[in-house]
């Protein structure tokens, strides 16, 4: 899986758009019109604090190993 916004944790994308936001720390002040929010970025952006998104539970597997 490539590092990439599409693929990092912090990365929200509202449905049937192909830019997200970023909400790896809390939405900035907008001066021009004193609203917060936070930084735009493109699916095929990166930065350092890229997190990847973990893998789903398996219940299954959670369950062989408790018993
Ligand atoms: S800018 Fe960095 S932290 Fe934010 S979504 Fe992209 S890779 Fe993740």
């Amino acid at each position: 899986m490539a590092d990439m916004c599409a693929n990092c944790r912090n990365y929200w994308e509202q449905r049937g758009t192909s830019a997200g936001l970023c909400r790896a720390h809390p939405p900035v002040l907008v001066p021009s019109d004193g609203t917060a929010r936070w930084p735009g970025v493109a699916r095929s952006d990166w930065c350092g604090e890229y997190r990847i998104i973990p893998p789903p539970e398996n219940p299954g597997i959670r369950r062989a190993v408790a018993l």
